[in-house]
Order: C-alpha cells, then sequence, then structure tokens
C-alpha cells in the first residue's frame, strides 16, 4: 500500500531526494565519510554551499541587490531575528496579522521592539476571509510591514503582495516558499524555515535586500546577525550541515522537476482536486473565501465532528497519515506541499468519498 503522509511540519520531502541521501549517507561524493563529518570549511562543503544558493538563486530568480543567507533556529528565530536586525529607533514595526503564526511573530517582536499590529482579516459569520492588500490600513511610516504570505494553521493564502512608498516589506513564506511564482523585487526581505517546503528542520532561509544589512538594530547574538551572517558566508558558527545538504538536493529536485513554475502548476492542481471535492460534498466543509484558499495547507471539518476520531483512525489505516487538524483549529488538515504527488491527493479524496458514503 502505498502511504502518503500529510504533515504540516515537518513535512514530507521528495522520494527521490531521500533515497539519493539514503545511499550517500556513509559514503559522500567518494570521501569515505558522510556529509555531516567533514568540516563546513572544507572545499567539498562550500563547493556545494556555492551550489546550493546558485540553484535557489535561479529557482526564485534571486537579483544580486539580495543575500542569500542560511541561517539557524527555524522560522521563530526569524521572529527574533528580524526586528533585532531591522529595529529603528524613531520608528515602529507594523505587524499586519492574518492568523497563528502572524500573530506569534507579533508576540516575539514585541519582546524587543515597541511593535503594532493591524488586522487584515475580512472575515464574515460564514466565510474567512483576508482584505485585498491595497486596503490594508498601513500607516505613512514604519521601520518595516511584517506579514505571513501562508498561515498554516488557519489555511489562508495571500497572493498579492503588499506595498508601501517607504518601509521595507517583510514576509514569512515558511509554508509557501517555492510553491509558486512570485517577484522577489517587491520584497525587501523573505524568510522560510525549511521544514515545510525545503528539507529538515534546523535551518533557515534568509533573503535580504543588500541596503537593509546597514541598519544597526538592537543589540543581538551574531548568529541573529544578518550582516555579519553575510559577511561570513552563513558561516560565523558551525552551521547545520545535514540540513544544508538537503536542502541543495532539493532545489537540485526542483529545477530537474521543473522549477518553481511546473510546481505552481502541480500545485493549482492538487488543490483544486481536494477543495473541489470538499465543496460539492455536504459531509465536508472548508470555510475559507476561494480568493484566500492556501494551495499547500487545506484545513478542512467534518459537519458531523463526533466522526473525527474515526476519520483519524480509518485514514491511517488506509497509508493516509497525519490527517488530525491543528489544536487550535481542530478538524482536519491536508497539507500538500510541493513534496506531495497528485496522486496522494486522489488518494485522499477517494478515501473521503468512501468515508462519507460509508457514515453518512
Ligand atoms: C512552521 C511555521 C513557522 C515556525 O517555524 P519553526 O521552524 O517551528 O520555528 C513560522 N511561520 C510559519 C508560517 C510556519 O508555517
Amino acid at each position: 500500500m502505498s502511504k502518503y503522509n500529510f504533515c504540516a511540519g515537518p513535512a514530507m520531502l521528495p522520494p527521490a531526494v531521500m533515497k539519493k541521501a539514503q545511499q550517500e549517507f556513509l559514503d559522500w561524493q567518494d570521501l569515505g565519510v558522510s556529509v555531516m563529518e567533514i568540516s563546513h570549511r572544507s572545499s567539498d562543503f562550500l563547493a556545494l554551499t556555492e551550489k546550493c544558493e546558485a540553484s535557489l538563486r535561479r529557482l526564485m530568480n534571486i537579483s544580486d541587490e539580495f543575500e542569500v543567507l542560511f541561517m539557524h533556529g527555524g522560522g521563530r528565530g526569524q521572529f527574533a531575528a528580524v526586528p533585532l536586525n531591522l529595529h529603528l529607533d524613531n520608528k515602529t514595526a507594523v505587524y499586519c496579522e492574518n492568523g497563528v503564526w502572524s500573530k506569534s511573530a507579533t508576540t516575539e517582536a514585541q519582546k524587543f521592539t515597541d511593535a503594532t499590529s493591524i488586522n487584515v482579516r475580512n472575515d464574515s459569520e460564514d466565510e474567512f476571509s483576508i482584505a485585498p492588500v491595497n486596503e490594508w490600513k498601513l500607516p505613512k511610516d514604519a521601520s518595516y510591514i511584517h506579514y505571513c504570505p501562508n498561515e498554516t494553521v488557519d489555511g489562508l493564502e495571500i497572493f498579492d503582495v503588499p506595498s508601501h512608498p517607504t518601509a521595507p516589506i517583510v514576509a514569512d513564506m515558511s509554508s509557501t516558499i517555492l510553491s509558486r511564482e512570485i517577484d522577489v523585487n517587491k520584497f525587501d526581505l523573505i524568510y522560510a524555515g525549511a521544514q515545510k517546503n525545503i528539507g529538515p528542520s534546523g535551518i533557515s532561509i534568509v533573503i535580504v535586500r543588500k541596503t537593509l544589512l546597514s541598519r544597526t538594530g538592537l543589540p543581538k547574538p551574531g548568529i541573529f546577525d544578518y550582516a555579519l551572517e553575510a559577511k561570513q558566508g552563513s558561516m560565523f558558527n558551525t552551521p547545520p550541515t545535514f540540513a544544508w545538504y538537503l536542502a541543495a538536493e532539493v532545489f537540485d529536485w526542483l529545477e530537474k522537476s521543473g522549477g518553481v513554475g511546473a510546481m505552481q502548476a502541480q500545485n493549482i492542481a492538487k488543490a483544486n482536486l481536494l477543495y473541489d471535492f470538499i465543496d460539492e460534498s455536504d459531509f465536508y466543509s472548508n470555510k475559507v473565501a476561494k480568493h484566500c484558499r492556501s494551495r499547500m495547507n487545506v484545513p478542512f471539518w467534518l459537519n458531523d465532528e463526533s466522526l473525527n476520531a474515526l476519520f483519524v483512525e480509518q485514514s491511517k489505516d488506509a497509508g493516509l497519515l497525519a490527517l488530525e487538524g491543528h489544536r487550535i483549529v481542530g478538524g482536519m488538515r491536508a497539507s500538500i506541499y510541493n513534496a506531495m504527488p497528485i496522486e496522494g491527493v486522489q488518494a485522499l479524496v477517494d478515501f473521503m468519498a468512501k468515508f462519507a458514503q460509508e457514515n453518512s
């Protein structure tokens, strides 16, 4: 039986990448040792990091105006690193809130700065929604504007990019990076923890406009210092080398699979398959407005919640793993990142149809 892993994170990785990693686990590039067992400053590892960055730059079309950093501490590490690096004494950071993760980012920033938040949700009684970006009430001035393009828990995605005449735009792309084409030039800082669309947990990607590196910010740990990490090639200290290696392999796999454009087409097809089925069903529901439904994380609810435990149990027996919803929102959630093939989504839809039939 094929098994499909719908975990929100750490999420499934491309099977081809996992197989290659397994094959070279004990002996990488005929060195007689694992990639985990060599110096991060050795020429072999440095070649890997250069290849990795070049690959990401091609995939996302990142210009020389941006620095690409490979850092520690995942998404939440960046919740702290962003205010520590971008704080300005005479301006306030503005956090746009549209769900669980963007709210957590505000809370973390407020430990270090007097960040303010605005609510960009536009819910009605029977629909979850987000206001169009051009209607967000952004202040005239800010040290930066932070938002979360894909709310992993709530299942809400923002496809347009907010803009501001002077303040840099900062985006937490932990659960949407590389899933669809974006114009990096519309942003000033993009960050992402790796464990959804890039690789294993422990490493995070920061794409930062070079002009922002001159900000002094606040006193901060060296490992969270963008300017220092840029100067040191992301090697101020020992980086998570195995995670970096796997990220490089995932980028390579992405390029060979046709790049972000091909992923986007497949992700649209996958999301449509699942949402269309849910919309046509009177057994399941999803309350998110169509224009802001996440293509990566699809929360859905059984109209009869007393069947939740049975659904989780039987889906697991059918080889469909980790469908139980996030504890905050309940219900079910299928995370369908780049590595999930459309066959997995079809298997889920088939199971959901059968379960509905048997329990109606
Ligand atoms: C998972 C996630 C995070 C947190 O990542 P950690 O690596 O666990 O700190 C932050 N933001 C978003 C949008 C996420 O999906």
